[in-house]
């Protein structure tokens, strides 16, 4: 298969394994707060899942009005 296929076809099926999740979102917490530390992520972001990062966040709006700030990372 000539590559430029084989990168249409792979992003395809990215796109199709990408909007069940986009959908999913509203009712999975599309952010997280570190309960330790204060600053929130966004599920793109490798802290995401950390140990700490226990409190779900519906929005950024919802973090900050929860005393969360952004994560360098990821800009929350
Ligand atoms: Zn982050």
């Amino acid at each position: 298969m000539p590559r430029i296929l084989t990168i249409v076809f792979v992003l395809t099926l990215a796109l199709l394994a990408a909007t069940p999740g986009m959908t999913a979102q509203a009712e999975w917490p599309a952010y997280r707060g570190n309960a330790k530390s204060r600053i929130y992520h966004n599920s793109g972001c490798k802290y995401f899942n950390c140990k700490a990062c226990t409190v779900p966040l519906v929005s950024p709006q919802e973090a900050r009005a929860k005393g969360f700030r952004a994560c360098k990372v990821c800009g929350g």
